[in-house]
């Protein structure tokens, strides 16, 4: 017997329609240059149906990619949707990746037309040469840049010039597996990869973000996503604004952590979203401000180390959410609220469970499996295995790519390359991703875990643990630290903290006192850049 329900495509056209009809008045706050600009729901839709007209007369292909290369803003979000809306896929670009990477991803993807910030053609303009597919290049006027002469073969364009001469169009799209965006993975090992996103996918992931249990957003919020819009499709956080009708806070290009605050402070943001870096240095910058409108600061990326989350919350009474996802998975599949069974417990270990991912989403399906024997490990907290996961959020292949097979498994599981427990409550711990782990003499020490440990100390404003070549042990681990300024930490009086809180034989071998850590290009802790920086190292002990 089938069910009687009406049918209909789980299209962006929707979350477009609700926040041009149900929520015209709210804003989409842009930090620019000259200040702050606001634009309503109201005056953002039809901007966006200007620019479905704008891709008609460029002559984009019904399923043109439409290549982005800008700040988090108002503008992007037009494109956010006007991109999808009309057919055509968006392709956000990495502004960070390796220039070589740039042209390798706008190419892959075959972009026709890129929409670039003015103050990032000097990133990009250079580039534009290696383009072998891109007509149209659309500067966004932000205020600071040069614009060169010409760009041999692209036409270039002003966006505001060609928003003034549009018509607004109807938006229509009907299949809801129809590609709507498509995100590169940032190639920390070989080219990025391709992931494409479609209407569906990004419809559900983006109300499972709106359930309560995980980032509870709804009308009345005020989001701020810190996380670039083309990290990991911005988490989900442009769709949840239009869709819920929240206002959204776009930060533009400074992302220091005053202008943070000052952002949060002025516009009574409820819900601020970045990685950990950000929120380390955002620690720093709370000093006499008045951030009591925030509800959630929802992170991911890389771990959120328990001392973060617990200064976050004995400073300003929330602590860090925590959450887990790739380019791959929408990115949100697991994080969230602690189950009302632990409500008992105390702060201390209330505090280590928020240092695990969590549960996953409504939505998604885990194992975690025996890299060797390919067995799903007992949920007893210890045992490790790769994370698998699978979902309809979940990518089921790469764009154009015959690195697919290693990636996803025979039965359709996305292979995550972190490895992972599970507990009796079907919380998963992060250990580390497979290639961060440090293989010492047949047994595993997790990065992750040691670099919690150390990021305890309160003289530590960071620290990354990389394995390095041992002659006896195959791996041992280096601490990097960065010490808080004005202070002083040696390497014994860092042993001596570390003593009881790690098992003995995963006491770092060394200590390097670093003056940062390096970054990735969507502000990670770079460990390939630090096994790069310390190659040549040989351990004390060696
Ligand atoms: P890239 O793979 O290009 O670095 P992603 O943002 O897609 O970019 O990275 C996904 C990876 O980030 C995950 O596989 C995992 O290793 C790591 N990650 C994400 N969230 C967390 C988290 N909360 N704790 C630990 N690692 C995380």
């Amino acid at each position: 017997m089938q069910g009687l329900m009406q049918d209909g495509p789980l299209v962006l056209t929707h979350f477009f329609e609700r926040a041009e009809t149900l929520f015209p008045k709210k804003e989409v706050v842009t930090s620019t240059r000259a200040g702050i600009v606001r634009e309503t729901y109201g005056e953002w839709a039809h901007r966006s149906r200007l620019l479905g007209g704008v891709f008609d007369q460029l002559g984009i292909s019904a399923d043109g990619r439409i290549g982005t290369f800008a700040w988090n803003t108002a503008r992007h979000l037009e494109l956010y949707f006007a991109a999808p809306c009309s057919g055509r896929v968006l392709h956000t670009l990495n502004i960070r990746l390796f220039p070589e990477q740039i042209t390798y991803v706008v190419n892959h993807a075959e972009d026709e037309v890129i929409f670039v910030d003015r103050s990032l053609l000097a990133i990009l303009g250079p580039l534009v040469s290696t383009f072998t597919t891109v007509k149209h290049l659309v500067i966004m006027d932000d205020g600071a840049g040069d614009i060169p002469a010409s760009f041999p073969g692209v036409a270039v364009h002003d966006y505001e010039e060609l928003l003034a001469a549009a018509s607004p169009v109807e938006f229509h799209v009907t299949d809801e597996n129809r590609a709507a965006s498509m995100c590169y993975t940032s190639g920390t090992t070989g080219n990025p990869k391709g992931v494409v996103y479609s209407h569906r996918s990004n419809w559900l992931h983006a109300v499972a973000a709106m359930t309560a249990d995980s980032l509870g957003a709804c009308e009345r919020d005020t989001i701020l996503p810190v996380v670039p819009m083309f990290h990991a499709n911005a988490w989900g956080l442009a769709h949840v604004g239009v869709a819920t009708g929240a206002n959204l806070v776009m930060p533009g290009p400074d992302l220091s952590p005053a202008a943070i605050v000052d952002l949060i402070e002025s516009e009574r943001v409820t819900v601020a979203a970045g990685v950990p870096t950000i929120w380390m240095g955002v620690l720093e910058a709370l000093e006499g401000r008045d951030v009591s409108s925030l509800r959630a600061i929802p992170c991911g990326g890389s771990a959120v180390p328990k001392s973060l989350s617990e200064a976050y919350r004995v400073r300003i009474g929330i602590p860090i959410q925590q959450a887990w996802g790739m380019t791959e998975t929408s990115p949100l599949a697991s994080g969230g609220q602690l189950k009302s069974e632990f409500d008992d417990l105390s702060e201390d270990e209330r505090a280590d469970l928020r240092a695990t991912i969590g549960m996953v989403s409504i939505g998604v399906d885990f194992r975690v499996v025996d890299q060797v024997t390919g067995e799903r490990v007992p949920w007893d907290g210890h045992s490790r295995g790769e994370l698998q996961v699978s979902g309809p959020w979940i990518a089921r292949e790469y764009y154009n790519d015959s690195r697919s097979p290693e990636s996803f498994t025979a039965d359709g599981w996305l292979k995550t390359g972190d490895v992972a427990t599970v507990d009796e409550h079907a919380y998963l711990r992060i250990v580390d991703r497979t290639k961060d782990v440090v293989k010492s003499g047949g047994e595993w020490i997790s990065s992750v875990e040691l670099e919690n440990e150390i990021m305890a100390h309160p003289a530590v404003a960071e620290a990354a643990v990389i394995g390095l070549k041992h002659r006896k042990w195959g791996e041992r681990p280096l601490a990097c630290v960065v010490v808080r300024p004005d202070m002083e930490l040696t390497k014994d009086e860092l042993l001596t903290f570390l003593d009881g809180r790690v098992a003995k034989w995963w006491l770092p071998d060394d200590v390097a006192f670093i003056d940062a850590v390096p970054r990735t290009s969507v502000g990670k802790f770079s460990k390939l850049e630090l096994r790069q920086r310390f190659a040549d190292y040989t351990f004390p002990t060696d």
